[in-house]
């Protein structure tokens, strides 16, 4: 067996599919003899996989450099020090430039060449590779999986929507999809393996998916049919493509989740407009009409910004009402963070930061309050709980997500474990997590 060339230490910010990308070059250095390690002292190379979507996640990640520095100092070239995703696409060499310690610049559709990136380093040479690809998918590599029950699974890379306030086309660059066949076989090894008990298919937008033809619906029922006792769940969806194909597959498939992530971002037309949404609300609240009738009890969560230039309080107020009325489980909401290259920058950032503030405020009492109160139509309800660990609080208490999502807990029992499904009732409810008796004599299935 080949001697192991060096010990990797992995940072991950910012979304799931930074996660799932993390453990895609975690696999790429395993197979090229690299050893994974959880502690950063026991580590020669340290990754930051990073994130640009806002002005706060970049500014993370340069402390975490500064902080990083001592370690350099003290271990000098023995260290290597690498940067990949969206922020090292987006800033280049001004990233080694900037951070004097960075030797290593990986961008999204460069890991493949990683080691050869990492020797170029031990070289004394700075290793940067932040070409963009119109085909790579990873769709051969196998990522290290670290994480318990759940797997992330990417199905498609790229946008090419263009939303006027995002870097994400700048930094992930066009759309493609990774071949069905490829999907489904590592699907069956997850299966095959059997510690995985839920999958969750990501993308940047899941439901613009086309494999020769082959659209998402037939993805998901393609993947759902491979084994019945694993959940699927997938994100994110843009709404104007979403179609019936997928509706009707979760509808046909049991162990698809009945919880759909489709983010709205604005209330108002006009602010959509804005932002090339290229909906309506009105085409958006008929599409979510339609979802709840297809899907009798579908829970739905957004993402949604405040602040976007030139909102206007009436524009606010539009948003207000679409929270109002779909009535989402969870919401993700933010401040309107302005993005170097991107349209939107041009237009200015002319909601002032208090305003920003008070109407995210406004915004996330509104959303506190709905959570709470779907929570409490819950009570009573028989559901099935994924078992995914102890609870945080409360002496042999476990913790598992319902099928639409959302939190729960109750009291163990013997033999309960991480991956187990459970029958339960439903007896109260906060705004995040639901509390549920074990129905002791019911038979599990997904
Ligand atoms: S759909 Fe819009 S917000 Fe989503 S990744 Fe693409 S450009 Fe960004």
């Amino acid at each position: 067996m080949e001697d192991v060339k060096g010990k990797v230490y992995f940072e991950t910010y910012g979304c799931q599919m930074n996660f799932s990308d993390t453990e895609l070059v975690a696999g790429i250095l395993a197979k090229d003899h690299y050893e994974v390690v959880t502690d950063i002292n026991d580590a020669d190379l340290i990754f930051i996989n990073t994130c640009s979507i806002r002005e706060n996640a970049e500014q993370r990640v340069f402390s975490r450099l500064k902080h990083l520095r001592g370690m350099k100092r003290r271990k000098g070239k023995e260290l290597v020090v690498g940067v990949m995703g969206c922020m090292a696409e987006r800033l280049k060499t001004n990233l080694i430039e900037k951070e004097k310690l960075v030797d290593v610049v990986v961008g999204p559709d460069a890991y493949r060449d990683v080691p050869r990136l990492i020797q170029m380093a031990k070289l004394g040479e700075k290793g940067i590779n932040t070409l963009l690809s119109l085909d790579e998918t990873y769709e051969n590599i196998t990522p290290l999986r670290t994480e318990g029950i759940s797997a992330w699974l990417t199905v498609m890379r790229g946008c090419d929507n263009f939303c006027t306030f995002c870097v994400v086309p700048f930094t992930r660059g066009r759309e493609r999809s990774r071949p069905v066949e490829s999907i489904v076989k590592e699907v069956e090894l997850l299966s095959a393996e059997g510690r995985t008990k839920e999958i969750t298919l990501l993308g940047q937008n899941v439901n613009s998916y086309s494999d020769s033809g082959k659209q998402f619906g037939a993805l998901l029922e393609a993947v759902a049919a491979v084994d019945r006792s694993i959940r699927i769940r997938f994100a994110t969806s843009h709404p104007k493509d979403f179609s019936d194909d997928v509706l009707l597959a979760i509808r046909n498939n049991e162990n698809l989740c009945k919880y759909i992530h489709i983010p709205f971002q604005a209330g108002s037309t006009k602010v959509l407009a804005d932002m090339n949404r290229t909906y309506t609300r009105e085409e958006y609240l008929s599409l979510i009409d339609h979802m709840k009738t297809m899907i009798p009890g579908v829970s739905l969560s957004t993402d949604v910004m405040v602040g976007f230039p030139g909102e206007t309080e009436a524009d606010f107020e539009d948003t207000l009402d679409i929270m109002r009325r779909v009535k989402f489980d969870t919401a993700f909401m933010f401040k309107y963070s302005p993005r170097e290259g991107t349209k939107a920058f041009k237009m200015g950032d002319n909601v002032p930061d208090e305003v920003k503030t008070d109407r995210l405020n406004r915004l996330i009492e509104v959303q506190e309050r709905i959570s709470f109160e779907n929570n409490q139509k819950r009570i009573g309800n028989i559901e099935t709980i994924l078992i995914e660990g102890p609870a945080p609080r409360g002496v042999n208490f476990l913790r598992g997500k319902t099928d639409s999502n959302v939190a729960c807990v109750f009291q163990a029992e013997p033999g309960m474990k991480p991956g187990d499904l459970v029958k339960v009732r439903i007896t109260s409810g906060t705004g995040h997590t639901l509390k549920a008796e074990v129905l002791k004599d019911e038979t599990v299935s997904i």
